[in-house]
């Protein structure tokens, strides 16, 4: 079985057919989502859409590129209560990113340590987006001690030098659809060397489509083509491959109602 560790099913490309999109994942052998939220506003709507749907489990957070008012800014008691909901499995996403965010920033790194305080109080993993800011976002990792509620860095795009840092935090990486691309030539050079054990798969989905469907609507059913192309750098089977990040997501997300059934 696969798991899409990363996808916004609740976005509204995905959500006007979440029945289809959960229904062909399941028919190419996911059998198991992380929906990932971007801002709160939009939680509830998230809970509602994805409820009758066992296999997807879901975070809370506020992303780095969300621009609110001063006082519409998270807090630690609004996000921890909110981060108590029995499907949440984990903080985000959250982290840093200086490509789309402009100006002074203290307020992005402020929103990443509230994020990690919440994952150490309550035990729950931090999924971090990092976008031109690999310094910065691993020097939060460190000097917040987000090793204490581990987590991942997702869609990772950056160099074996930040991966190498993050590893030693405790944390995941997790490969998208970019990784398939024709000029990923590097990025692939990275994850033949992130030890298997440290490896999860996504989509990020709708955005990010694996190539031969880069451009068009992502769908979670896509991540098997992430699958593939790990298997093919890493020299083992597309079995092996889905084993090895099953279970670590299973590891790093311990919550997460991950049924054994479905095979691939
Ligand atoms: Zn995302």
């Amino acid at each position: 079985m696969l798991i899409d560790s990363h996808c916004h099913v609740d976005f509204p490309d995905l959500s006007e057919d979440i029945t289809g999109v959960v229904m062909r994942a399941r028919s190419a052998g996911v059998s198991h989502f992380l929906c990932v939220s971007v801002n709160l506003a939009d939680f509830p709507r998230m809970v509602e859409i994805t409820a009758p749907f066992e296999d997807i489990s879901l975070s809370v957070g506020v992303h780095p590129n969300e621009t609110l008012s001063h006082d519409e800014e998270p807090d630690a008691n609004t996000l921890l209560n909110l981060a108590t909901h029995e499907r949440v499995v984990a903080i985000g996403e959250t982290g840093l990113d200086y490509f789309r965010s402009e100006g002074a920033l203290d307020w992005q790194r402020d929103r990443f340590a509230v994020h990690i305080a919440v994952g150490k109080a309550l035990q729950k993993p931090v999924i971090v987006h990092c976008r031109h800011a690999a310094a910065d976002t691993v020097e939060l990792i460190k000097t917040e001690g987000a090793h204490e509620c581990g987590g991942v860095m997702h869609c990772f795009a950056e160099d074996w030098a930040t991966a190498r840092e993050v590893i030693d935090q405790g944390f995941y990486i997790s490969f998208s659809g970019i990784l398939t691309f024709k000029n990923a030539g590097e990025l692939r050079e990275v994850a033949k060397k992130v030890p298997l054990d440290r490896i999860l798969i996504e989509t990020d989905s709708p955005y990010l489509a694996p190539h031969p469907f880069r451009g068009k609507t992502n769908e979670p059913a896509l991540v098997r083509y992430t699958a593939e192309c790990l298997a093919e750098l890493k020299g083992i089977t597309l079995e092996e491959v889905a084993q090895v990040t099953s279970d670590n997501f299973s590891t790093l997300f311990p919550l997460a109602k991950v049924s054994k059934g479905l095979h691939i």
